[in-house]
């Protein structure tokens, strides 16, 4: 089997009738996005790049983001989603006193901590716009709870884009940009997120955490956290549905896209994008050459009715 698998290294991820799926790999380095290459996958799907600021002594300049964003973009053939900063709930940085919260996981996290903290955001912003003049690179906010989010972080982007401009620096001025949908209150608003955006990818991880109201760090509770359960599934539906009249891309980036069995339903959901752990890219690749699209869409409705 393990053999088997090898062999599909250079085949694309399509259906027996034809429906293609991107698929993507999470990473956080330029070793595991080596692996995707290696697993056969296409592209970096979620790059978490708090890894590399919680890997730094200080807070990373520039350049320093630059060189590594780099380094992770020379070692895949495809397009790189670079998530920008998650950092809050329950990940810290050494050189940075964090506000104490009763609920760190409600608090200042991901673009929320950005959007108050506007220089450490534009020098992420600047790194990875100057990446976009060599590579085929995508940006994308996490944790996007409202629209009125969204508009001020595109601000910055453009901010940051005339300060280039200012400085003579190269950067690709149309370089899509993306939002993850992890708040459930991203998923009723996404009619009005999807104009103004490229594309999206949906964090189940956190989805699942805020809309099961499930700590996804907590033993005591996991028996309740469930990427199964019915509600998420009718968002993941709902989210399709919103984006797909407006030819906006819809990817999955949460734990649920390795799981083979998920993967069967998301591509029946009409998601276009996987992206998994290096690892399962063989296993999720298999599962979608040995499936029909026309099924898949079947089993899903029939699951979102039950
Ligand atoms: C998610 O929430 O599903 C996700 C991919 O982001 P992270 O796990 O980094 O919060
Ligand atoms: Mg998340």
């Amino acid at each position: 089997h393990q053999k088997c698998l090898k062999q599909l290294v250079n085949e694309k991820a399509i259906t027996k009738d034809q429906r293609s799926i991107e698929l993507f790999g999470n990473v956080g380095s330029a070793e595991e996005a080596l692996s995707i290459v290696e697993h056969g996958g296409f592209g970096v799907g979620l790059l978490r790049t708090e890894l590399v600021y919680m890997n730094s002594k200080d807070w990373p300049t520039e350049d320093e983001q630059y060189k590594t964003y780099e380094s992770i973009a020379k070692n895949v053939n495809g397009e790189v989603i670079i998530r920008t900063l998650d950092i809050g709930g329950d990940k810290t940085l050494p050189y940075f006193t964090f506000p104490k919260e009763e609920n760190p996981f409600l608090g200042l996290r991901a673009i929320r901590f950005c959007l108050k903290n506007k220089d450490i955001f534009k020098t992420q912003l600047r790194a990875i716009l100057r990446l976009s003049a060599s590579y085929p690179v995508k940006i994308m906010f996490p944790m996007i709870g409202s629209l009125e989010e969204l508009i001020e972080a595109r601000k910055c982007l453009d901010e940051a884009k005339k300060s280039l401009k200012v400085d003579n620096q190269a950067y690709n001025e149309d370089i899509p940009v993306g939002i993850m949908i992890e708040i459930p209150s991203a998923v009723f608003a996404i009619d009005l997120l999807s104009d103004h955006v490229d594309f999206v990818s949906i964090g189940t991880n956190d989805l699942c955490q805020y809309t099961l109201a499930v700590d996804r760090l907590n033993p005591e509770v996991a028996y309740l956290y469930d990427a199964f359960n019915i509600s998420i599934i009718r968002m993941i539906d709902h989210v399709v549905r919103g984006c797909k009249p407006k030819g906006v891309k819809v990817g999955i980036c949460g734990e649920m896209a390795s799981d083979v069995e998920a993967a069967k339903i998301l591509v029946g959901l009409g998601v276009d994008e996987l992206s998994v752990s290096p690892s399962m890219i063989p296993y999720v690749k298999e599962v979608i050459i040995s499936s029909n699209y026309e099924d898949l869409k079947v089993h899903a409705q029939r699951i979102i009715k039950r």
